[in-house]
């Protein structure tokens, strides 16, 4: 006898976050859906007011720059709005194999391959590359889509707690018994933390046990190294990562992901890559913008625009701290040099006061991301404050005004350990 099967929306009604994020929507607190009605500018307009963006990846100030909308509308004049198929048929454009060598040039490799999206990137390297037998070792803060891209991938993941080489070297100690191979994956920088990931002790580990290593610069590319290549090429240690991957969608004012590495695996993965085969290739727009994006990233003016990018953050990180916020991640020091992420992390003490502490800066024209449960763990709300080095002096002391309101109103909230807290 056939028994009644549950309601699959049940889960609809039952689910936490929704319930919280009504509340927040009738309190008119709710920091999500916000439209924009321009390019995501240093101040770009947002529900009908000018607002200083400090919620966008948009580093470098690239996005909306009249050179790369140029760059975006010819793509679009001489390949087309879309490219209506998969890169293995019909999606291969010109433009696509231009900026699959301007990658590699870049980085020094020797091939790339480029995807609709950083996302599908992860997805489609990580699925083709861990098979049956063989593990994924991953850092449990890596982004959404080389978590998701393990969980796809017939191979089991292995995560370890964050940045903790001593669990890194157990699972590996471990994995290294097995007959399956392993791929270690980590973000070179933590897209909600802002810190940085253990590259020397990353690298060296993957080395010993044997295991091959995929890098995330998302947040790097173009921001972070010599020439913008990111963080392994900062440390020197470009050698010693096997695959390094990226987006368009941040610093270079475009779209789509790419990774980039020896050629046979290369060749592999544009064969074997579901999300790179069964997927319509990246526009050409976005890409014409990448290609733009890149070459300014690259040139003298893309080095200006990171020194700015590092001392406007320095100077925003130094005006929050003084105002009491716990402000993370500190800065690192690599040969010499202070490393600045262009993330900061506000910690706050609840999700409630997260969304008013938002909402506050809101009102006064300043647009900060909220990460609430279960983007982050409980308890560990935060506001994620992503700079640019299009911003100017006067737009930071807008800033620092208005974080000087909520220091002050939201004072009895604040716990008085905040600041040293985390
Ligand atoms: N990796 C990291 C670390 C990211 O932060 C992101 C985007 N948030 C991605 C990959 C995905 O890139 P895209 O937005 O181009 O899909």
């Amino acid at each position: 006898m056939g028994g009644m099967s549950g309601d699959l929306f049940a889960k609809v009604r039952g689910y936490d976050s929704y319930a919280f994020r009504r509340e927040l929507e009738m309190r008119d607190l709710l920091p999500y859906f916000r439209t924009l009605q321009g390019p995501p500018a240093a101040v770009p307009m947002m529900d009908g007011a000018p607002r200083v963006n400090l919620g966008s990846s948009n580093y470098l100030g690239l996005s909306g720059d009249p050179r790369l909308t140029e760059a975006a509308n010819l793509a679009a004049q001489r390949y087309g709005t879309s490219v209506n198929g998969s890169r293995l048929m019909n999606g291969t454009t010109e433009l696509h194999l231009r900026v699959e060598a301007a990658v590699a040039d870049w980085f020094g490799e020797e091939d790339a391959l480029v995807f609709g999206s950083g996302y599908t990137t992860n997805l489609g390297v990580i699925g083709a590359l861990v098979g049956e037998g063989d593990v994924a070792v991953c850092d449990a803060g890596d982004h959404a889509s080389i978590l998701d891209g393990a969980a796809l991938a017939r191979g089991r993941l292995l995560p370890f707690r964050h940045n903790r080489m001593d669990r890194v070297e157990a699972l590996l100690r471990r994995a290294a018994q097995a007959d399956g191979g392993i791929l270690v994956v980590v973000d070179t920088v933590y897209s909600m933390q802002g810190d940085l990931s253990d590259i020397v002790g990353v690298t060296g580990l993957s080395r010993r046990y044997g295991a091959r290593l995929l890098v995330d610069e998302a947040h790097a590319v173009g921001v972070l190294g010599p020439d913008g290549q990111g963080v392994a090429a900062l440390a020197c240690l470009a050698d010693a990562v096997d695959l390094r991957m990226g987006t368009f969608s941040k610093a270079l004012g475009g779209g789509g992901g790419f990774v980039t590495g020896p050629a046979d695996v290369i060749d592999f993965l544009r064969v074997q890559s579901r999300a790179f085969m069964f997927t319509a290739a990246a526009p050409p727009g976005a890409i014409g913008a990448a290609l733009a994006g890149m070459e300014i990233a690259r040139a003298a003016e893309g080095e200006e625009r990171r020194v700015r990018l590092a001392a406007n953050t320095a100077r925003l990180r130094a005006a929050l701290a003084e105002l009491g916020f716990g402000v993370g991640p500190v800065p690192v020091s690599a040969n010499e040099v202070e490393v600045q992420t262009p993330i900061l992390r506000v910690p706050a003490p609840d999700d409630l006061t997260a969304a008013r502490m938002w909402r506050l800066l809101y009102d006064q024209g300043v647009y900060v991301n909220v990460a609430l449960h279960p983007a982050v763990p409980k308890g560990q709300a935060q506001l994620r404050v992503s700079v640019m080095a299009t911003h100017t002096e006067e737009h930071l002391e807008r800033v620092v005004d208005a974080f000087t309101v909520v220091a002050r109103k939201l004072a009895p909230e604040l716990p008085a350990d905040l600041a040293t807290s985390r």
